[in-house]
């Protein structure tokens, strides 16, 4: 009940790649930048588990971003010649990013993350995660020069992933969550592809399967049209339709968002990993923040379906913050769990009533 867990990055130790950022170019190469990444991750376990977070990641500290993780492991797909392209239908403002190209037919040679998976799992007994990115938002961040329609790339991109995922979940991965914030944006490609083409990327895994969908990174572009947006309406279209999907877990962002968590209420059944932790601050919240967070959503949705959770990956924020948000994540969700127990003993008590049973006995 109540187990914690982040959505997945965490900021990476400044002697492995610059702070703050979400496109990084490690500081080291070769046999060096091996070591060096899985320190970074042993250090990401450790942070993790002195929180006390209960489902853990590896804070892909291994990927430059979080969407190239995978793809850098595809054919068809070129990094060695980036072009720009605007994302995310232009919400962020006209900001151009770094894109690379997808130049032929997709095709994964080789199992991509499965190292990281086996090295994060002789490293902890607890349950893990591993993120992927979604068939959607992995097309809608790639400059696409040989399919010419982003169903198509995103159809086959979903073959792929699903490969991956398949034998993540056979090598002990607990959760495999699907990373699809373009869920938020593109509402009637969600509604005439994206949930299908993610029910395939997803389809025989046999392990949780999640979907993360958020209002984007703690970064200033995003923050600045958080600030300004006022139409939080999304996922009162996207719960509804993820609510009869295969999927099992969903992700949401509420903490820094305008979000009415009575939204919460449209995806009754699924598991849910609510957003509890703001990662667009430095300010870290006190543990009763979260658990007043937590208690509002409980008035959606059960304790036995309820996953309090950071709103979206902590990569931009610096390490003593990331640390600071996980323990009061953690301590925040040990406080509403003390509470229902404590209710749930009284209740139990009061049920049980021993004097009137004694009395009752011939
Ligand atoms: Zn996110």
């Amino acid at each position: 009940m109540l187990q914690t867990m982040i959505v997945g990055s965490l900021p990476r130790p400044t002697w492995l790649a610059p702070p703050h950022q979400m496109y990084v170019t490690p500081k080291l190469e070769g046999e060096v930048l091996t070591e060096a990444q899985d320190d970074a991750v042993l250090l990401a376990l450790a942070d993790q588990q002195e929180a006390g977070v209960d489902i853990v990641t590896d804070g892909e500290q291994r990927r430059r971003h979080y969407i190239w993780g995978f793809c850098e492991g595809i054919e068809g797909i070129d990094f060695s010649r980036l072009v720009k392209i605007a994302t995310r239908g232009g919400r962020y403002g006209n900001q151009q990013v770094d894109a690379a190209r997808v130049t032929g037919p997709v095709r994964r040679p080789r199992p991509i993350l499965l190292e990281a998976l086996r090295f994060l799992k002789r490293h902890t007994t607890k349950p893990v995660k591993v993120t992927l990115p979604g068939p959607m938002t992995t097309t809608d961040t790639l400059a696409d020069e040989h399919y010419g329609s982003r169903r198509a790339l995103a159809a086959e991109l979903a073959k792929l992933l699903n490969e991956e995922a398949s034998e993540l979940a056979e090598n002990g991965c607990d959760i495999i969550q699907f990373d699809e914030p373009c869920f938020n944006i593109y509402l009637d490609e969600v509604e005439e592809w994206g949930i299908r083409t993610l029910e395939e990327a997803a389809k025989g895994v046999r392990a949780k399967t999640a979907v993360h969908i958020c209002y984007g990174y703690g970064t200033p572009v995003v923050l600045q049209w958080k600030t300004k947006n006022t139409d939080w309406s999304h996922y009162w279209r996207t719960l509804p339709l993820l609510r009869t999907s295969t999927i099992n877990q969903i992700s949401v962002e509420c903490a820094a968002s305008g979000v009415d968590p009575a939204v919460l209420a449209l995806a009754k059944g699924k598991d849910l990993m609510v957003g509890v932790v703001d990662v667009g601050t430095e300010e870290v919240e006190t543990p009763e923040t979260v658990a007043a967070r937590i208690r509002t959503a409980l008035q959606h949705v059960s304790p036995d379906h309820l996953y309090p959770c950071t709103d979206c990956g902590m990569v931009p924020r610096s390490r003593a913050a990331a640390r600071g948000k996980m323990k009061a994540l953690a301590d925040g969700a040990w406080i509403v769990r003390t509470e229902i127990l404590q209710q749930y003993r009284r209740s139990t008590v009061v049920g049980f009533r021993p004097a009137e049973q004694e009395k009752a006995k011939p």
